[in-house]
């Protein structure tokens, strides 16, 4: 009966939203949720967007008529090409297959789910190794589906940045064949990327020992500016021959957060039937949906296909993509620049060297609890912020706060 059903704590990230909001001070910032703010501190709405609702709304054949379940084809045609490159050769051959998803949070569960079910030896699922730390909700999405999850080292808390060493270790110890979940790019939380050469002797590694890469990729475009570059290790590992899948969220990148747009994908890997292991592999991913959300959202699918198929608004698109990184990269010069002017105690070279929306600034609890109580300044309590919240105005009294709060 339900009256046996326990309380549930409250999801860390939208209690500190709450909690925001509820203070009055005028003084306040939110460096918690990982949403892109203008300069002013509100919600940009990408002006590529706005041009492509306005295509939308003049449209006469536009209805709200159900989508296939596997979602818009002309979305996730493109959105294949965004991640492995137009002319792809797993695209030519048929070897990537496709399904429109409940944007990034729904690929990802999708793609534990059908691993879940498809990826087991002597019927027990495989286990997935995630980076420590990683997005908390990647924990929740493989236990829901019963996928075994074990942790590899990621950030070196000395340094502020990868922690190599110790993540080759952990995979080259990982059993054969272990799913291995990666970000892209612009790692959240901790803004520490491999280099193009860690990636290439993580492939390696990740070939000798047979494992499964399951990528995560949130921030295409958003991280460095550069939708080729984002996508650079995805690239690499499909050109190494991986069978491998891609979880892709347009939440950041064309700031669609609330309408859900994302996809999944499954890569086989080339061989003379690999297009009929992925055809096959589509079908178990349409039963999978079918009982899950039947079709995917409508409106976010469209914003996002008519940007990706009008070679001008896709120009548009990379521009507005730069305005966006471009102020996060200006605001983590301009955090670092003022701690370094206020001789705050510590290196601060992590908040330029980290990537994309979030950095991983090293405070502690203490200090996050302090930042919080006297600056009005909220960020999660493992330390990181967003780079997002910061702005012009407010970037001074952060690096203040921060300061004060590192003496004490
Ligand atoms: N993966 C990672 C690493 C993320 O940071 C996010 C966004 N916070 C997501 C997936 C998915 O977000 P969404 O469901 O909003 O696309």
């Amino acid at each position: 009966p339900a009256e046996a059903v326990p309380q549930a704590p409250e999801d860390p990230l939208f209690g500190l939203m709450r909690a925001y909001k509820a203070d009055q001070s005028p003084d306040k910032v939110d460096l918690g949720i990982g949403a892109y703010r203008d300069d002013n501190a509100k919600p940009w709405v990408l002006p590529v967007v706005k041009k492509a609702d306005e295509i939308l709304r003049n449209d006469p054949e536009a209805n709200h008529e159900y989508l296939p379940i596997a979602g818009l084809a002309s979305l996730t045609s493109k959105a294949a090409e965004l991640l492995l490159g137009t002319g792809a050769p797993a695209i030519a051959e048929k070897r990537v297959a496709s399904v429109q998803t409940i944007s990034g949070t729904g690929a990802v569960h999708l793609g534990a789910l059908f691993l879940a079910r498809f990826y087991k030896v002597n019927g027990a699922s495989r286990t997935v190794y995630l980076s420590n730390p990683t997005w908390a909700n990647h924990h929740q999405i493989f236990t829901n589906v019963g996928v075994p999850i074990e942790q590899y080292p990621y950030f070196d808390k000395k340094t502020k940045g990868l922690d190599f060493e110790g993540m080759k270790a952990s995979l080259t110890n990982a059993p054969d064949r272990s799913i291995i979940l990666l970000h892209a790019c612009a790692h959240n939380p901790t803004g520490v990327d491999p280099t193009p050469e860690q990636w290439r002797e993580i492939a390696e590694l990740m070939k000798t020992k047979k494992h499964f890469p399951f990528f995560d990729t949130a921030y295409q475009g958003f991280a460095s500016g550069n939708l080729d570059r984002d996508a650079g290790a995805i690239r690499y590992f499909v050109e190494q021959g991986f069978e491998l899948v891609i979880a892709q969220s347009f939440a950041k990148n064309f700031g669609l957060y609330g309408e859900r747009a994302g996809c999944f994908h499954f890569v086989a890997p080339p061989s003379p039937d690999a297009a009929e292991v992925a055809t096959r592999v589509a079908s178990q991913l349409a039963i999978l949906q079918r009982s899950e959300i039947s079709n995917p959202p409508i409106y976010g699918a469209r914003i996002a296909s008519i940007v990706l198929n009008d070679k001008d608004l896709f120009a548009e698109w990379q521009e507005n993509l730069r305005t966006m990184s471009g102020r996060i990269i200006t605001m983590r010069q301009a955090l670092r620049s003022k701690l370094e002017e206020l001789g705050t105690p510590g290196q601060w070279n992590h908040i330029t060297d980290q990537i994309g929306m979030f950095s991983f600034t090293g405070l502690t609890e203490a200090q996050v609890q302090k930042i919080r109580a006297d600056f009005h300044i909220y960020m999660t309590k493992n330390g990181r912020i967003s780079m997002a919240g910061l702005n012009t105005r407010n970037v001074e009294y952060v690096a203040k706060a921060i300061d004060r709060v590192v003496r004490d």
